[in-house]
């Protein structure tokens, strides 16, 4: 059964990483009547498990999960309404039909899409069967557990290297499985250049996460030669890259690649939606980024309301 949301015809945010908060926060600050949709409960999306944020223009270190909680609250005390549920759903008619999981559907005159993305998979075998025995998309959370044993990260990018830092702190050693050079900041580099315990397979691509009852090791093909090999690991944490979630949106609203086509300043194809964050296309890939695009909508979208009057 369809049962309307009560009190939400303004603007209705989709994700509650840092784009989203900073976009519910600055709609609300704007006058406007702001829901945040949040669908994992878990505030902050890709840095709510990072536990220093580079980046952020502010003095200190910083946790995600600190910097969203903080936006969190400050956008509640400004009214923000927020709510729990994934959305599933939102259609472009004469009105804009917004649904979520548990099967309420509300009418927002304006929608900004945060939805972010997600971790991509390795999608090879033993990936699924191992995910919280042995692989792992968290070394903040899960990297105590292979203290003074060895593991290894897929990857090339910031992500990839930042995780790398965290676990080569405790772990014995770090295996770097690289299928291209690496792409991280230069500073991220050479922290790791800086580390003794950090070692790299280059040219290299995850076939098989082995093991019985937990993580044995990993097979890895050469991309070159194509020779195979096996390295002996107690821990994988994969960061390969990150895909878009915004399967909700009608699909002429989004790329190939799945982003949502919007430009620079948030806009998509239909004048009622914006985008910002990693789930728009051309998104550059920082936090300082994704909270000005999330105040840019914000902006937006308060504007088109302010012209309805
Ligand atoms: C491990 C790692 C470390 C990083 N470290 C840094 C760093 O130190 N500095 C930096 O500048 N960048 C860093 N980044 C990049 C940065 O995290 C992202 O660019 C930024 O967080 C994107 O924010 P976002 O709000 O657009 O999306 P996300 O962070 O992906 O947030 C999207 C939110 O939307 C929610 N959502 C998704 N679908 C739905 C739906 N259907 N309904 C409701 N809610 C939904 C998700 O649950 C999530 O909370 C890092 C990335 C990773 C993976």
């Amino acid at each position: 059964m369809v049962r309307p949301l009560k009190n939400m015809e303004e603007v209705a945010v989709i994700g509650g990483g840092l784009a989203g908060l900073s976009a519910a926060l600055h709609g609300a600050r704007l006058g406007r009547l702001v829901t945040l949709f949040e669908g994992s409960g878990l505030y902050g999306g890709l840095v709510a498990t990072v536990d220093e944020v580079d980046g952020l223009g502010v003095a200190g270190h910083h946790s995600g999960q600190a910097v969203a909680m903080h936006l969190l609250e400050q956008a509640k005390k400004q009214g923000v309404q927020v709510v729990e549920w994934p959305v599933v759903r939102v259609e472009l008619g004469e009105r804009i039909a917004l649904t979520t999981e548990d099967g309420k559907t509300c009418h927002p005159e304006a929608v900004i899409v945060a939805s972010g993305a997600g971790l991509r998979r390795l999608g090879v075998p033993g990936e699924e069967k191992f995910t919280g025995r042995g692989v792992s998309r968290c070394a903040t959370c899960d990297g105590g557990f292979y203290r003074g044993r060895d593991v290894a990260v897929i990857g090339t990018g910031d992500a990839a290297v930042t995780e790398a830092l965290v676990l080569a702190k405790t772990s014995r050693t770090v295996t770097m499985v690289c299928r291209s050079p690496i792409k991280a900041k230069p500073i991220y580099v050479d922290r790791l250049a800086a580390r003794d315990n950090v070692r790299f397979a280059w040219d290299s691509e995850v076939v098989e996460v082995m093991g019985e009852n937990s993580v044995a090791g990993l097979r890895l093909r050469n991309v070159r030669t194509g020779n195979e090999s096996t390295l002996e690991v107690a821990g994988v944490f994969p960061f390969i890259g990150v895909e878009p979630n915004a399967a909700f949106l009608p699909p002429g609203l989004l790329n190939n690649d799945g982003t949502v086509r919007a430009d620079a300043s948030t806009a998509s194809t239909d004048p009622r939606l914006f985008a910002a964050g990693a789930v728009r296309e051309g998104y550059g890939g920082n936090v300082a980024q994704a909270m000005a695009e999330g105040i840019a909508a914000a902006e937006a979208a308060a504007k088109l309301l302010a012209g309805r009057g």
